[in-house]
């Protein structure tokens, strides 16, 4: 299971599914369904995923956070130029002064 890499790469060095997918050798579905596990995984852990929105490259609309993948379009102005969302994982420093 590449979850435990994930969290090493990704520590404040934030990354597309595209990226990870390269950088491990696994197809990006796998890659998005390690992130999900990990995003659970880490609320027990001194670790905050964060996610950069994917935003279009065009009209600089922002998307959603929570989505981990590259939307297909811009809802605003159609286009297809968009960046893909950045994922990296951070030390939860809120999390460590509470215990
Ligand atoms: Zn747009």
């Amino acid at each position: 299971m590449f979850r435990k890499a994930l969290i090493n790469i990704l520590l404040n060095n934030p990354m597309s599914i595209k990226e990870l997918a390269l950088l491990l050798d696994e197809h990006p579905k796998d890659i998005e369904d390690g992130l999900q596990h990990l995003q659970q995984s880490l609320r027990n852990l001194p670790y905050q995923m964060l996610i950069e929105p994917a935003c279009c490259n065009k009209c600089d609309f922002l998307f959603q956070s929570n989505k981990l993948h590259k939307p297909g379009r811009c809802p605003q102005c159609h286009g297809t130029w968009i960046s893909e969302p950045l994922i990296s994982i951070e030390e939860d420093e809120a999390n460590e002064s509470r215990a």
